[in-house]
């Protein structure tokens, strides 16, 4: 079978189990209503999938794996799998610190964040033009990383259904989450990033795993996960599907 159909259909098939499970067990009671905010997240979905990953993630990841040649290739394709995953998400750990930190690359990704509650659908929240600019940091990382078509829709199925977790709405026990926290990002931890004070949205950057964050100082916790008050600041009316398309060409805020 296709291993792209794979995994979109993995994709989906997480997408659907996530929205079911969270909607019976979700850690508080929503802020906004959820239909309004799915419409927003999915028509944001249908631009990102039908412009910018068939016109430009399509070609682009066809021209990086056409290039991509690395020493790592001489490693046992275990090994190297395992090279790849982890050169990619320590790869989207610095472009997701820099989305935060370089005011223009800000602009764009507040879409992600204007968002005032946080459930699966948040993690299809992009604005356009942060998906093409991350989809060209993404060719670089395969090109150094040398990675083969199959190990790159390995990290996209791990890379994504991480995302979608740690984004869910989904209530966990405490003793979970602080398993869970040791390797990879549980969402308490990614409810930190999506604060709307601004030292907590400057952490937990990381997708996959938990340890970048923790080695390069970023790892921030709270006890009181469920009184968090997500969104940002001076963005707290921002509402529809359009109105997020032109949010990067509004003046900065923080
Ligand atoms: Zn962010």
């Amino acid at each position: 079978m296709d291993a792209s159909l794979v995994r979109s259909a993995l994709l989906v098939l997480g997408l659907v189990i996530f929205a079911t499970v969270e909607s019976f067990r979700p850690y508080r009671v929503p802020h906004e209503p959820r239909l309004s905010r799915w419409v927003e997240n999915l028509f944001l979905t249908a631009v990102n999938v039908t412009l910018v990953a068939t016109l430009v993630g399509n070609p682009l990841m066809a021209g990086s794996l056409s290039l991509a040649s690395s020493p790592l290739r001489s490693l046992p394709p275990f090994l190297h799998g395992l090279a790849v995953i982890l050169i990619l998400d320590l790869g989207h750990y610095f472009w997701h610190m820099a989305t935060h930190r370089v005011p223009v690359l800000w602009r764009l990704h507040r879409v992600h964040h204007c968002d005032l509650d946080m459930d699966v659908s948040t993690y299809l929240r992009f604005h356009p033009f942060e998906l093409a600019l991350g989809l060209l940091v993404k060719a670089g990382l395969v090109i150094i990383s040398g990675a083969t078509f199959l190990q790159l829709v390995a990290f996209e199925v791990i890379f994504n259904l991480s995302s979608q977790f740690h984004h869910s709405s989904l209530a966990l026990p405490e003793p979970v989450e602080k398993a869970l926290l040791s390797v990879i990002i549980p969402p308490c931890m990614h409810r930190v990033h999506h604060s709307v004070i601004i030292k907590e949205r400057n952490s937990n950057y990381g997708t996959i795993l938990s340890l970048w964050d923790r080695l390069f100082g970023t790892f921030r916790l709270r006890d009181d996960v469920p009184s968090i008050r997500m969104g940002v600041g001076a963005l707290m009316n921002v509402r529809g599907p359009m109105e997020l398309l032109k949010l990067p060409f509004r003046p900065p805020v923080l």
